[in-house]
């Protein structure tokens, strides 16, 4: 069993615009076949093929993961990426002492594992049920052993024994190599220049400092969503491109990006790299169409044969020039740190949507707390005060209500009323309800 602790939070929901905290929660986890099953029955399809797992996808298996009781479904929304991390790792575990030479045969077998497939060689080898709690790698492992020692009943033919041998090491591949079943993009991103090198300089900013807030604010976006990244820097510091080519190359990264800043007084986007085909190329095209999502315009994507850092790493590599620095009209849109952010998180949608994972604000759904129905209230005091929110933390608004009967819109807690506050259909303000009498 895995046990991780997500920590405190605060989220702003912009929908609500309001801040959402969660206390620090543990969880209990196991990756069984009650997890599998569970998860299979919900997406009608297996779990252990090569194909990435979406986001969603994904949290919901550790959600079927969880064996703790009544957790509230938004903490999941609140996992880190170092949760994730442990989770993936845990699931990669081999649980096992055991060791079994490499069957030959396995790499030619289709057959698709579904947890209904294990049931079906638990049953047939007699295995006790409460296995299906244990870690799937530990019930791979002893059905395999049980298929060792266990003379097979003498239905099955020679044939169909390989057959079902083959699927189990098969099964246990996937379990070990992880890759594919799994989210496991990994992306370099570079932010150009740094230290004794500012890149391209105007107007008082320095292309160095520009790129840094970009790929921070890319990075924030792409390891929210369970992306793991590897940075080039994180502060100003020198680092020639040498150097980045050398760090994306031992990261082993699925892909890698740099952040520039263009000079030569042109206008727009522009994505470059080393040819034309090629994965790189289609994530240079999702740059320009995230950067004009934004409303940037775009240059297009250009190919470019004499850069270090497109032809000396080993992955698909882009370089993004999000604007010119030196053209008045695009330094416009890249002079303050929000507008440089909005560019990391356009490039970052771009990243995401090159791995097939759905871009989520990291807004999360609240409960609706809110009552459906106005009602009637009487008010038999004259003075009582219409304040302008829900407690007497706040002001007064002046007016009073008056004796009478009002029409309660919203109904909040507060401090200063034990029943709560009401908001009045007029728009005036909010009432105390321990005055009020419903009618
Ligand atoms: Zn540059």
């Amino acid at each position: 069993m895995l046990i991780i602790t997500i920590p405190a939070a605060e989220l702003f929901n912009e929908k609500t615009n309001e801040f959402i905290t969660t206390k620090e929660q543990t969880l209990q986890l196991e990756h069984s076949l009650v997890s599998l099953s569970k998860w299979e029955s919900k997406w009608c399809k297996p779990f252990l093929t090569k194909e990435t797992k979406t986001f969603e996808e994904t949290i919901d298996y550790i959600k079927c993961m969880t064996i703790t009781q009544n957790v509230n479904p938004n903490v999941y929304n609140f996992l880190t990426a170092s949760n994730i991390e442990d989770i993936k790792n845990y699931i990669e575990a081999p649980m096992t002492a055991t060791t079994f030479s490499e069957d030959k045969q396995a790499g030619r077998n289709r057959e698709i594992t579904t947890s209904e497939v294990i049931y079906q060689w638990m049953i047939s080898l007699n295995i006790p049920m409460e296995c299906q709690k244990w870690h799937l790698n530990r019930l791979l492992t002893l059905i395999r052993v049980c298929n060792v020692k266990n003379t097979p009943p003498k239905k099955m033919s020679k044939r169909d024994i390989m057959n079902r041998n083959a699927a189990l090491n098969a099964a246990r591949k996937k379990q070990l190599n992880t890759k594919g079943w799994w989210i496991m993009a990994k992306v370099y991103l570079s932010a150009g220049h740094g230290g004794s090198d500012p890149g391209a300089v105007a107007y008082g900013m320095k292309e160095k400092d520009l790129n840094l807030d970009i790929l921070l604010a890319c990075n924030e976006v792409l390891v929210r969503h369970g992306v793991t990244t590897v940075l080039s820097r994180t502060k100003d510091e020198y680092d020639p491109s040498t150097q980045e080519v050398k760090e994306a190359n031992a990261s082993k990264a699925d892909i890698a990006v740099s952040f520039h800043t263009n000079a030569g007084r042109g206008d727009g986007s522009e994505s470059l790299v080393l040819s034309t085909r090629g994965k790189a190329y289609k994530v240079a095209q999702l740059c320009e169409k995230h950067t004009q999502a934004i409303g940037q315009n775009s240059r297009g994507v250009k190919v470019r044969n004499n850069l270090w850092f497109l032809k000396g790493t080993k992955m698909p590599a882009v370089i993004c020039e999000c604007a010119f620095i030196d053209h008045d009209k695009d330094n416009d849109i890249i002079d303050t740190v929000e507008e440089r952010r909005k560019f990391g998180v356009a490039y970052a949608k771009a990243i995401l949507e090159y791995f097939g994972i759905p871009y989520n604000d990291g807004t999360v759904t609240t409960p609706e707390t809110k009552t459906s129905e106005n009602f009637l209230v009487k008010i038999s005091i004259l003075t009582l005060n219409i304040r302008k929110g829900p407690g007497t933390n706040y002001a007064k608004t002046g007016k009073k209500t008056g004796r009478g009967t009002f029409t309660i819109v919203d109904v909040k807690e507060g401090k200063g009323s034990k029943k709560g506050w009401g908001k009045l259909k007029s728009g005036d303000g909010w009432i105390s309800l321990d005055y009020a009498k419903r009618v």
